[in-house]
C-alpha cells in the first residue's frame, strides 16, 4: 500500500514536470519569435539596399575641366573626395551607391553622367559642385533642383512627373543638412535650376536636370572664392561632418519616396 502511494506521489510529480516542461519550452519559442521579429528590418524600418543612389562628382566635362586652382584647391579635387566619403557614408547605411567616374581626372560628358544615372534607375541623381564669385566674402551651401522643363540640343526633360520629387529632394536634403551642420556652412537656401545663368538660358533647367529621368538636383558644397569656405571644405573632420550630414538628407529622401 505504502508503495502505491509513493508510485502515485511519483506519477503525479512526473506530470507537474511535464507540464512545468512544456510550458517553459512554449515561453522560449514565444521570446524567440518576438526577438526575432524585433531584429527584421521589415518591421518598422526600411530596408537601404533597395536604394540605390547615383553621386556625380561635376567635371571634368564639355563645360569645364574644373581644373582653376583657388585658394589652393581645384573644384574637380573638391567634388572627387567629397563624393568618395558620401558613397562610403551611403553605403555604410546599406545604400547601393554609382559613381559617374572611376577615377578623379576622367573626362565624362553631361550626358553620359545622366546616363548612368537613368541606365541605374537611381533613387536620386545627386550632383556635386563648388561655387565661385567675386566677392571673397561671399560663402555658403546652396542646393538646386529643376522647377520646369528646359530644352538643350532640342532634348526636352527632365519629365513633368519626376519635377516634384527633384523638388523634394532638394529641400529635404538641405533642411536635414542644415540642421546637423548648425552653421559650419552658411545657409544659401534651396533655389531653381531657373535662378541660375546657364539654366536659365535652356528654358529654366540645367543640362543634366534635362537629360535625368529620374530625381534630379545638385548641391554647390561651398564657394572655392572663399578663404573660410576653402578652410571649411580642406578640413577633413569638417569635410566627412559635411558628407555624413549630406547623406542623412539623402537616405531621409529616398527612404520617403517609397514609404
Ligand atoms: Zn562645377
Amino acid at each position: 500500500m505504502l508503495c502505491r502511494v509513493i508510485e502515485d506521489i511519483i506519477y503525479l510529480m512526473g506530470s507537474i514536470f511535464k507540464c512545468r516542461f512544456i510550458f517553459f519550452c512554449v515561453l522560449l519559442v514565444l521570446f524567440s519569435v518576438t526577438s526575432r521579429a524585433q531584429d527584421n528590418p521589415d518591421n518598422g524600418t526600411t530596408d537601404n539596399s533597395m536604394f540605390t543612389v547615383c553621386i556625380d562628382p561635376g567635371h571634368p566635362s564639355e563645360v569645364s575641366d574644373g581644373m582653376t586652382v583657388q585658394n589652393g584647391v581645384t573644384e574637380n579635387h573638391i567634388n572627387w573626395i567629397f563624393a568618395l566619403e558620401l558613397k562610403e557614408v551611403l553605403e555604410d547605411e546599406g545604400v547601393n551607391v554609382v559613381l559617374t567616374k572611376t577615377e578623379e581626372d576622367e573626362y565624362v560628358t553631361n550626358r553620359e553622367r545622366a546616363e548612368i544615372a537613368n541606365e541605374n534607375e537611381a533613387d536620386l541623381f545627386f550632383r556635386i559642385h563648388c561655387d565661385t564669385f567675386t566677392d571673397p566674402d561671399v560663402r555658403g551651401m546652396t542646393f538646386y533642383y529643376p522647377d520646369r522643363q528646359g530644352t538643350w540640343e532640342e532634348e526636352i526633360g527632365p519629365p513633368e512627373e519626376i519635377i516634384p520629387d527633384c523638388e523634394r529632394a532638394a529641400n529635404t536634403i538641405h533642411d536635414v543638412a542644415m540642421e546637423e551642420l548648425d552653421g559650419l556652412l552658411n545657409d544659401r537656401g534651396v533655389r531653381t535650376d531657373n535662378e541660375t545663368y546657364v539654366g536659365n538660358r535652356q528654358g529654366g533647367a540645367l543640362r543634366g536636370s534635362i537629360l535625368s529621368r529620374v530625381p534630379v538636383c545638385l548641391v554647390e558644397l561651398c564657394f572655392l572664392s572663399s578663404p573660410d569656405d576653402v578652410d571649411v571644405i580642406t578640413d577633413d573632420d569638417y569635410r566627412r561632418e559635411i558628407a555624413r550630414a549630406v547623406g542623412k538628407g539623402i537616405i531621409e529622401f529616398v527612404a520617403g519616396a517609397t514609404s
